[in-house]
């Protein structure tokens, strides 16, 4: 029997916000010393008041948004009761019944087709304190207690652990370009849980869900999905039943183990927050933050194809990181106004791969290179005038990007102007002609892809400099001048 699974993930996003969910505390607490970033209201000392963090919800609306959620027009907090040490109030403020924004979905790509995702809702709701397990004691840090999270369900839409990625991939782009949130996975702020089930292709009812955590990386929620599909088709194969429960991704030993039983939402005795009012959003509000969206990745993709004559390859990988964008359409601008100009798909095509190798090679993200967009188009002018080729300009490029000088500069300091000096060229051609008799024989008697190894050996000789165009016509008239006549 073939089987499919049935995947929805639940995201939770820290907020970029100054301060805390509901008090001033401040909300950047990643290398501050434990308990530094505490006040009696994320502590939940008895009488202390919580106060709505007006930023916080404003980014909530902002991902909704981009999100194609609706908005609601009134909101209220509730009570997650539960008992553990790093939740102080014995409570957690959240939003149960009327979250801020539902119905929305994003597009990934599936086999080339875009395929919609949808979004259940997005509410808002605070961070808890963390524990920390050191030689045998149980320690607590509060400073993370408080800090806004927004928590986005998705629909279960998603049937492959790739498809998985994609979404969370997509998803990470858009917090990252609404500037909501840094999307930093290791510094856990973006955290993964997923819902997965089986059943047999064709069924139309969903087979028991298990929900998977734990998973501190794109990879390590790859792995785990795969694991646990494969984990629960060998339990139906085998005529047993999948229970409902939830599992933990070990990521030292490549498994999920089960945790506990899933709890249900009675399980958390959820019911209003007395302590702070609903709230009325104003559409005005809505339209006012709608306005004020950055252009979205899929807008920019479309915009590049339509503009710039991208394919839509080229164009997702440059915004899939606003960063990138952002450097490739100063570049762009820079181009435009160049003499001669420099055209967008030819940066894109540098950006996309001369820039990215080197951003692998040296793990950097691209406002850690010391080439500029500016260093850029001035090398492509160079390219483009013929000043150099093209070749020589991937040299220059690493040059560029390792000692932060300009391209003409070490253009001239190194000699590596284009040589299209015909006589000095025609030395070069003869002497490789020379030196290879057996090619050029090879060549005349009607093997004549045997001339681009011949001009690869030109090029070794000119150290890439030499211009191609002067060097195939040479070579042509040099070969044919061997042939012997006929008589
Ligand atoms: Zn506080």
């Amino acid at each position: 029997m073939e089987y499919e699974a049935i995947i929805g993930l639940e995201v939770h996003v820290q907020l970029l916000t100054k301060s805390k969910m509901f008090c001033g505390c401040d909300a950047n607490y990643q290398d501050a010393p434990p308990n530094t970033h505490v006040c009696p209201v994320c502590l939940g000392l008895p009488g202390a008041l919580p106060v709505i963090n007006r930023k916080a919800v404003e980014y909530t609306i902002m991902t909704g948004l981009a999100l194609n959620c609706e908005i609601a027009r009134e909101t209220k907090w509730d009570r997650k009761n539960y008992h553990y040490p790093d939740l102080p109030k014995g409570y957690q403020i959240s939003q149960y019944d009327l979250p801020l924004t539902v119905n929305g979905y994003l597009t990934i790509e599936v086999d080339g087709q875009p395929k919609r995702i949808g979004i259940r809702r997005v509410h808002l709701e605070e961070d808890t304190g963390r524990l920390y397990h050191v030689n045998g004691q149980a320690l607590v840090d509060y400073n993370r207690s408080g800090v806004p999270l927004i928590e986005i369900v998705s629909e279960p839409d998603i049937r492959s652990p790739e498809e998985a990625r994609l979404y969370l991939q997509k998803l990470r782009t858009i917090v990252r370009y609404l500037g909501v949130s840094s999307g930093d996975m290791e510094a856990g702020a973006l955290r993964v849980d997923a819902n997965v089930s089986v059943r047999p292709v064709g069924q139309e009812t969903f087979g028991t869900q298990v929900e998977v955590k734990n998973m501190n990386s794109f990879r390590s929620v790859k792995l785990a999905l795969e694991y646990e599909i494969k984990r629960q088709i060998a339990i139906l194969e085998a005529g047993g039943t999948v229970e409902r429960e939830t599992r933990g991704w070990i990521e030292t030993e490549g498994r999920t183990a089960s945790q506990r039983s899933k709890e249900e939402a009675h399980d958390y005795r959820y019911f209003p927050e007395p302590d702070l009012p609903p709230l009325d959003i104003s559409p005005a509000w809505v339209e006012e933050l709608r306005r004020a969206l950055p252009e979205m990745p899929d807008q920019k993709a479309e915009r590049y194809q339509r503009e710039y004559g991208l394919t839509a390859y080229d164009a997702g990988l440059l915004v899939a990181e606003r960063a990138v964008a952002e450097w490739y359409e100063e570049a762009v601008a820079l181009g435009q106004q160049a003499k001669p100009a420099v055209a967008p798909k030819t940066i894109a095509n540098w950006v996309t791969g001369e820039v990215f190798r080197l951003l692998r090679e040296h793990n950097q993200e691209i406002g850690d290179l010391r080439l500029t967009p500016a260093a850029l188009v001035e090398l492509l002018g160079l390219v483009a005038s013929g000043a150099i080729t093209a070749n020589v300009a991937k040299n220059v490029l690493r040059e560029v990007a390792e000692s932060g000088k300009s391209p003409a500069q070490i253009v001239d300091e190194r000699g590596l102007r284009q040589i299209s000096d015909e006589t000095r060229l025609a030395e070069v051609v003869a002497q490789v002609l020379d030196q290879h008799p057996d090619e050029v024989q090879a060549y005349l008697n009607g093997r004549e892809k045997v001339i681009k190894w011949l001009m690869g050996q030109v090029m070794r000789a000119t150290r890439g400099q030499a211009n191609p165009q002067v060097v195939m016509s040479l070579l042509k008239q040099h070969l044919e001048a061997r042939r012997p006549s006929d008589s």
